[in-house]
């Protein structure tokens, strides 16, 4: 992304970072939440924690970037913990990652964040292995100011990759594996619009 040109003064708004697997949206988003940190932006991070893929309380990009990042397991959970941390000292930007894995809750939440003057930087899938929108996604594509639908390149063709191929023993999943399930031995790949195989 450019640098937001904010010609409001008001403060409060949300950022999405969005696309397939493979595309860096978690290198962006990281990037993104430093760059604030570093203009001496008070920030809070947070991961849904189906996702423990590296560690607990960190998030790691695919070429090792990391943030610290507080684990959630609900909406209520993250709004308790901001009030609480907002109380002792104003939080400046909110940072929510894999926020597809979330509830739907969620989206609702972050809206009212940015209204009372929080910065929203948020990351997750806009499609699942079946090339459906991903929840909390869907609507945030929509109301966010700011989107970045960021592409991956095509692991067949080397073309521009805007969806993630979903591969059980070399073949690609059926329509019918289970959506979520980050600890199973499988392989995702990147792949553009023509060398996507429909999961039947
Ligand atoms: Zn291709």
């Amino acid at each position: 992304m450019g640098n937001i040109l904010n010609l409001n003064n008001k403060k409060g708004w949300i950022e999405l970072i969005t696309g397939c697997m493979f595309a860096g949206k978690t290198e962006e988003f990281i990037k993104r939440l430093r760059r604030y940190q570093y203009a001496n932006q008070n920030i809070i991070v947070f991961k849904p924690s189906i996702d423990d893929r590296y560690g607990e309380k960190e998030i790691f990009s695919h070429s090792r970037m990391n943030i610290e990042a507080i684990p959630v397991s609900s909406s209520t959970e993250l709004k308790k913990i901001f009030n609480e941390r907002n109380t002792t000292k104003k939080i400046d930007v909110l940072g929510i990652d894999e926020v597809q894995f979330l509830d739907d809750d969620i989206v609702i939440l972050l809206e009212e964040f940015a209204s009372n003057g929080v910065i929203i930087v948020a990351s997750g899938l806009d499609k699942d292995f079946k090339n459906n929108p991903f929840k909390n996604v869907d609507k945030l594509l929509v109301t966010a100011e700011y989107v970045d639908k960021l592409t991956s390149i095509c692991s067949k063709c080397g073309g521009n990759g805007t969806r993630t191929q979903r591969i059980i023993n070399g073949v690609p999943a059926s329509a019918n594996s289970p959506l979520i399930d980050i600890a199973a031995n499988e392989k995702y790949e990147s792949r553009c619009r023509h060398c996507f195989e429909e999961p039947k």
